[in-house]
């Protein structure tokens, strides 16, 4: 498992975005800059709705 990619929907301003499932940085939604994701160590915290889950391949 390589992780994957979830699309996050913003919980503000529903900005729909892209969000690595193992991200190693904090990520902030592109619009309003409310935090999607935050580093964990291992699999990201995601802050928002996730409303679709992308498998890496
Ligand atoms: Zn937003």
């Amino acid at each position: 498992m390589a992780g994957n990619f979830y699309t996050v929907a913003c919980p503000d301003c529903e900005n729909e975005q892209i969000v690595f499932g193992k991200a190693a940085s904090e990520v902030a939604c592109a619009v309003c800059g409310h935090t999607l994701a935050v580093p964990t160590g291992g699999m990201a915290e995601i802050e928002g709705d996730i409303v679709d889950t992308v498998e890496a391949r």
